[in-house]
């Protein structure tokens, strides 16, 4: 392909079509199914499965099919296949798989003045709102790098863009769809996902690995209803000291350090170097990307450290409570009970439902004062560890962030969970994986002040279609 035709195919896709369409996604409130039960009802979900599916069809990408797929009671897949063209080294019995997602997290607080999550605000090279980085652009971008090739009739595998809704609720409903879809997606050899990070937005970021999540709703009851704090304290028990006490078995509360064994894993020697690396370039970034209050400071004081426990090393946080007022609200109560809601980030090949079992056995095990205990898991998702790089994809990668952003490749663990990866290791153990994305520093996906960095978007998107084009000519 030719560099500046791609460039400026893509340049002008992204002004005058992706970028307005992603303003009208940003607007629609689609919320995952996890935060939003009545999803179908409230008719969000389709409103942007139609704009993505409007938007895809007016591509006229030759010989493309598009489907929604709808399973009963599931939420929709946005489902396109490309044929292959001639000219490939691979036949026509080989697949590329690029992947995104269209469901959104919740709204969460703290948006700055004149932001919101559903407001698209374009502000310098940054387009803020829920939902544009994390994922709404994976469609878009998908689309134009195979446009990209179809311009300059360069010659490219079959490809398949699965396009999901359910992914910010743990891909629960996309095992079904991949079996119904197994023979239409047919043997991927490369599979592209565009709903990750990127370290910096100066080169093409790869990610080697992603953690996992165990989560569930751990509730501590003492009381059937709440009583005088001045007659029931220091006779009845606090249900929140009983709950510190439960944490405490997962945690050291000092350190954060997780202290059940199964969650832990051998770092592979590669993926260390591979973190050495990541601290050359990235520096201080690593930790100064956050937006700390006060003098609070990292957990620990090493670059190195700090991205193997982001990427590697279980964590534990409390995303959300119930059983406690707001404070304006609070009287002297002994509150009846306590419930706080566990995510637990588990390292790269960890059991995910191992995992979660052992946290439910350990929580609800002997009671401190035979409080009343239960935790109630939530659908656990595998991380994923890349297969060893093939040599032509390493070779395609590095020459696209080259080509597009001027610097070498960097490869990179994530400390998130995209569930599908797991499922696609599993199901196609041959297949390569180019997995990155515009989640960089700040960029906030699942925060407030969410924003997508438009030429990084761009680049992005050439980079795809240089490795798919480089794909196709792969020595076999
Ligand atoms: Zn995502």
């Amino acid at each position: 392909m030719d560099q500046k035709r791609t460039a400026e195919f893509v340049d002008q896709s992204w002004q005058s079509s992706i970028v307005p369409a992603l303003t009208e996604y940003i607007r629609i409130p689609n919320k995952s199914p996890a935060y939003d039960a009545d999803w179908a009802k409230h008719g969000h979900m389709d409103r942007a499965v139609k704009l993505i599916e409007g938007w895809c069809r007016s591509r006229e990408i030759e010989g493309m099919k598009l489907e929604v797929v709808r399973l009963e009671g599931r939420t929709p897949v946005i489902f396109m296949e490309i044929p292959g063209t001639n000219g490939t080294s691979t036949g026509a019995n080989d697949t590329v798989l690029l992947y995104g997602h269209l469901d959104k997290q919740p709204e969460m607080t703290g948006w700055n003045a004149g932001l919101g999550p559903w407001e698209p605000v374009m502000k310098g090279d940054k387009l803020y709102g829920r939902g544009g980085a994390d994922d709404g652009y994976a469609a878009f971008a998908s689309l134009t790098a195979i446009g990209a090739l179809k311009a300059q009739k360069t010659p490219h595998a079959r490809c398949v863009v699965l396009i999901e809704a359910c992914e910010e609720s743990g891909s629960y409903d996309l095992p079904y769809y991949i079996d119904h879809l197994e023979k239409r997606i047919g043997p991927v050899s490369l599979v592209v996902c565009l709903d990750s990070g990127c370290g910096n937005y100066d080169q093409l970021w790869s990610t080697t690995s992603l953690r996992g999540l165990a989560a569930g709703n751990l509730t501590v009851e003492v009381l059937t209803e709440g009583v005088h704090s001045g007659s029931a304290s220091g006779i009845v028990p606090s249900s929140f000291r009983v709950m510190r006490t439960l944490l405490s078995r997962l945690e050291d509360e000092k350190t954060g350090k997780v202290l059940l064994k199964e969650f832990d894993v051998d770092i592979p020697a590669q993926r260390l170097q591979q973190v050495k690396a990541t601290c050359g370039v990235l520096g201080d970034l690593i930790w100064k990307e956050f937006p700390w209050a006060g003098g609070t400071k990292p957990m620990v004081s090493d670059n190195v450290e700090m991205m193997l426990n982001r990427t590697w090393r279980p964590t534990l946080s409390l995303v959300g409570a119930s059983g406690i007022p707001e404070p304006g609200n609070a009287g002297n109560v002994l509150r009846p009970k306590t419930t706080v809601k566990i995510s637990m980030r588990v390292p790269p090949m960890a059991d995910s439902e191992r995992c979660t079992k052992k946290m439910k056995e350990v929580l609800e095990k002997d009671p401190p004062y035979g409080a009343k205990v239960t935790f109630e898991p939530e659908s656990a998702a595998d991380g994923w560890n890349a297969p060893e790089l093939a040599p032509w994809l390493e070779a395609a990668t590095n020459r696209a962030s080259k080509s597009y952003f001027g610097k070498d490749a960097m490869y990179m663990g994530e400390g998130g969970t995209i569930p599908f990866m797991g499922m696609l290791g599993k199901k196609f153990p041959k297949a390569q994986f180019l997995i990155t994305g515009v989640l960089g520093p700040s960029s906030n996906a699942h925060g407030p002040n969410e924003f997508l960095h438009i030429p990084t978007g761009k680049k992005i998107t050439s980079c795809v279609a240089s490795v798919i084009e480089e794909h196709a000519t792969r020595p076999k």
